[in-house]
């Protein structure tokens, strides 16, 4: 299963804000064993947004899309993926309900804009916000999955948490296990062993197996050496990797170590 990200919002366009949204998916479904190749951002605009799913999906069965759930004019990501699903948008009594008792704390009258929160494509599994007001959904069309989730990380997180992960735990195919070798510093270590090159010409052909995959990556103090393994279930993941992680110690002086720990 290959999934892709699009990141809804102006402001992430204009260097406003940074795409931690995006950071936090990637390393979830990472985790999860859904392969992600490709992110987009797109700024809070409808042609723009159909022509970003377009491309998504004809790369990728799921998109899953942050932002552009809210009250306010510009938020129109659901409102496009409505009309992009061919969706009917209906009011969901459980999220307005929600959004009444919302306002109420906050002493906040309801009003339509607030109301455009609770409506949502029929037909799909509604996402319940338990820490704001608009609410997520997950649509299943010919095919495709839709995932969408509000912008703000404290809400889009524990919405991930607390339906997301175990919907994908359900289709999804394969687990990952990575396991990360890290050389000494530099103080401890001289840079002709423990930096990327030397370390990179010493793992020679392992860089290029496919399951598990080896990969340099050069750090401040170091080279950090990951070892990426998929299969059906985590203990058989576990298991290649390890083997892995064995036949680049047997290249690697043991001693020029600092640690092999699971990447978490
Ligand atoms: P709201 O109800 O707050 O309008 P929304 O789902 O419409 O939620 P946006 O309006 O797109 O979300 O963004 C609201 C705020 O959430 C942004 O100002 C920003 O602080 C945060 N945010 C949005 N997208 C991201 C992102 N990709 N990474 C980090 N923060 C984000």
């Amino acid at each position: 299963m290959t999934a892709e990200l699009i990141s809804v919002g102006t402001e992430i366009l204009l260097g406003n804000i940074v795409n931690t949204n995006a950071q936090y998916l990637a390393k979830k479904l990472a985790d999860l064993g859904i392969e992600v190749y490709y992110q987009t951002v797109v700024g809070d605009n409808p042609e723009r947004i159909r022509s970003a799913l377009d491309i998504a999906y004809s790369r990728a069965q799921m998109v899953i899309l942050t932002g552009g759930l809210g009250p306010t004019k510009d938020d129109l990501t659901k409102e496009m993926l409505i009309s992009y699903f061919g969706k009917k948008p209906v009011l969901d009594q459980t999220a307005y309900e929600m959004l009444e008792q919302h306002l109420k704390e906050l002493d906040v009258p309801m009003s339509d804009g607030l109301r455009k929160q609770a409506i949502v494509p029929d037909d799909s599994m509604i996402l319940y916000n338990h820490h704001g007001t608009a609410p997520g959904c997950i649509m299943e069309q010919d095919g495709k999955v839709c995932i969408l989730l509000p912008g703000p990380p404290k809400e889009m997180k524990p919405m991930f948490e607390e339906c997301c992960e175990r919907y994908l735990n359900g289709i999804r195919d394969k687990v990952f296990v990575s396991m990360n070798i890290k050389m000494l510093d530099f103080d401890h270590a001289p840079v002709a062993v423990v930096g990327e090159a030397p370390v990179a010409d010493a793992l020679g052909e392992l860089l290029d197996s496919e399951n598990p995959t080896v990969a340099t990556y050069a750090k401040d103090d170091g080279c950090l050496i990951r070892v990426t393994a998929s299969a059906a279930d985590r203990e058989e993941a576990l298991a290649l990797a390890n083997a892995m992680v064995e036949k680049c110690r047997a290249i690697l002086k043991e001693e020029y170590i600092r640690y092999i720990r699971e990447d978490t």
